[in-house]
């Protein structure tokens, strides 16, 4: 075993964490810049400590030491643990989804990840030279190989040694919305019924007590907030992430908290319920709508069936 580092050359023994006692080993080489022992038998996990003639010691990393019985075949790979966090995660919210991996092997090994959905991989790693013994992480930024945000479904990793047999293992939900309206709510107006002056209802009503949190169905970048009393009162529209599609939230209590241009997240808090502009005389509402080509780009579509299918998971 090596160990590195400055003003070695005086070092006299190196010491090893050993059952409530340590074992000490002397140099076998020494130069200024390192030091090599044979790591002796009976020494156990921890953090060895590099000592001097005069008695000055510095501490090394911890130092993984592992039976030869718990060692593998070259090549192969046990996993020992894997889990995938947040476990319920939605496409670009604040917090990427994080697997954390340990395994067993001879030694270090190129680990071949897989993100799976449905049998196929929606997203693929090669961890070059990982340890055995010793914790691995890898983050997932919600998309697919192909530049896609992840679609709505379960995942699980596949974890194995590169090019041979895996293991399924840490599974999570992912979804590709998360609903706006945070608390009690129900529906109403619906997209398409006339409005004064031949006008149509651009979007869907949601009824929900004032006040109530506001998040950002998707992701993205603010790209209009404004006040218009004669009908939308305070209102947003955001550029949604991995989409041509805009997103609008009209009748907010108060101006909301994000500035035009900045990035939100997936169930970010983008202001609260209210009933500004034309909906003063009526009870608190958010009033959304969704632009497919952008917002007074081309036309709205009817938001109700994707509001239900959100609503369904959050
Ligand atoms: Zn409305």
């Amino acid at each position: 075993m090596r160990f590195t580092g400055h003003r070695l050359a005086a070092s006299a023994e190196v010491r090893f964490s050993a059952n409530a006692t340590e074992l000490a080993a002397a140099p076998m080489t020494l130069t200024k810049r390192a030091v090599e022992v044979v790591v002796p038998d009976g020494a156990q996990t921890g953090r060895p400590r590099v000592v001097d003639r005069t008695g000055r010691e510095s501490i090394a990393p911890l130092l993984r030491l592992v039976p030869p019985d718990a060692l593998l075949a070259p090549g192969s790979l046990a996993l020992a643990r894997a889990s995938a966090r947040p476990g319920t995660a939605f496409f670009d919210a604040r917090r990427d989804v994080r697997l954390r991996y340990r395994f067993a092997a001879y030694g270090p090994l190129d680990a071949q990840v897989a993100l799976v959905r449905r049998g196929k991989m929606v997203r693929g790693w090669v961890e070059r030279d990982r340890a055995p013994f010793s914790a691995h992480s890898l983050t997932w930024n919600g998309l697919a190989e192909s530049g896609a945000a992840g679609r709505k479904g379960r995942y699980r990793f596949r974890i194995g040694p590169a090019g041979r047999d895996a293991r399924f293992a840490a599974p999570f939900r992912f979804y590709d919305h998360r609903f706006p309206v945070r608390s009690g709510h129900s529906y109403g107006d619906r997209f398409g019924v006339p409005r004064s002056g031949g006008r149509t209802h651009e979007g869907q009503d949601l009824w929900a007590g004032c006040g109530t949190r506001l998040e950002a169905a998707r992701g993205g970048t603010v790209q209009f907030k404004g006040y218009s009393g004669s009908l939308y009162g305070h209102y947003l529209v955001i550029d949604g992430r991995q989409t041509e599609r805009d997103y609008m939230y009209a009748h907010l209590i108060r101006r909301p908290p994000v500035r035009r241009g900045e990035r939100v997240h997936t169930g970010e808090g983008i202001g609260a319920v209210g009933r500004s502009g034309n909906a003063r005389g009526e009870g608190c509402q958010l009033h959304f709508e969704l632009w497919p080509s952008g917002w007074h780009h081309g036309r709205p579509q009817d938001p109700l069936p994707e509001l239900r299918r959100w609503d369904g998971w959050s």
